[in-house]
């Protein structure tokens, strides 16, 4: 598989952004609140740092060691925003909590309490979303809707995190209206939260291939890797 070119990757940037734009404006909704995360897992950092040129500045990362190797020499990357979107193990949370900015996947209260002792007191408090397994999902990741409002509950007194809002990773429908379904779902799990008091200002949802579905449901960052990168070489072992 041959990388994507600088070229590219600044030309799938620009798309991405029309395409964004024309979502938001379907529904009436002020493009600038719907942001890009790059998801850059499996790219080698001259990729990022192509997308770092062409005026991105949020990367989200899967594997923490992968992650960390891109960050070893900041240089062009320097004062990116790191998010970390892959599936997190109690034992990965001190890396984690000293080396990104945000974390997408917070699914149980070990995690965010681990999280949250594990945070540099230098740093500002770490973003979080909490990862909501929505009906039907097929994916054991993310907590069930039912036992949502409790984690958020915990999750918001929690001082050095500062919990953001919901993320979900619905398998991915070719039907457009079937595609928006669990979006809408999310969507109105956090009003319903914002309800009982929370101020959460986040919805993570929409990947390449049903992104402005997402957009059109209330998304506020969708998270891309493909349509940005192109195709991902296949994961070693
Ligand atoms: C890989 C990944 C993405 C991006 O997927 P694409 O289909 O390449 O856009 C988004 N979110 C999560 C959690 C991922 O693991």
């Amino acid at each position: 598989m041959t990388p994507a070119t600088p070229e590219i990757i600044a030309q799938n940037l620009a798309r991405v952004h029309a395409r964004m734009l024309v979502a938001a404006n379907r529904t009436g909704r002020d493009p600038a609140s719907v942001r890009l995360l790059a998801v850059s897992k499996a790219q080698p950092v001259e990729a990022l740092v192509a997308a770092r040129t062409a005026g991105q500045n949020e990367f989200g990362e899967n594997y923490l060691q992968e992650a960390l190797a891109k960050r070893r020499d900041p240089g062009p990357l320097s004062g990116v925003i790191w998010h970390f979107i892959g599936t997190l193990q109690a034992n990965k949370t001190r890396r984690v909590a000293e080396n990104f900015d945000w974390v997408h996947t917070v699914d149980r209260q070990i995690i965010a309490q681990r999280l949250n002792d594990q945070r540099p007191g230098e740093f500002p408090p770490l973003n979080v979303c909490i990862e909501v397994n929505l009906s039907g999902e097929a994916s054991k990741s993310g907590i069930a809707s039912g036992q949502l409002p409790a984690l958020v509950d915990y999750v918001a007194r929690l001082p050095r995190l500062k919990l953001r809002g919901l993320m979900a990773l619905p398998a991915v429908a070719t039907d457009p209206a079937e595609q928006r379904r669990p979006f809408s779902e999310l969507r109105q799990l956090l009003a319903t939260l914002n309800q009982r008091g929370h101020a959460l200002d986040t919805l993570s949802m929409g990947m390449s291939a049903d992104f402005e579905a997402a957009i059109m449901e209330g998304a506020t960052l969708v998270r891309l890797g493909t349509a940005i990168f192109g195709a991902r070489a296949a994961k070693r072992s």
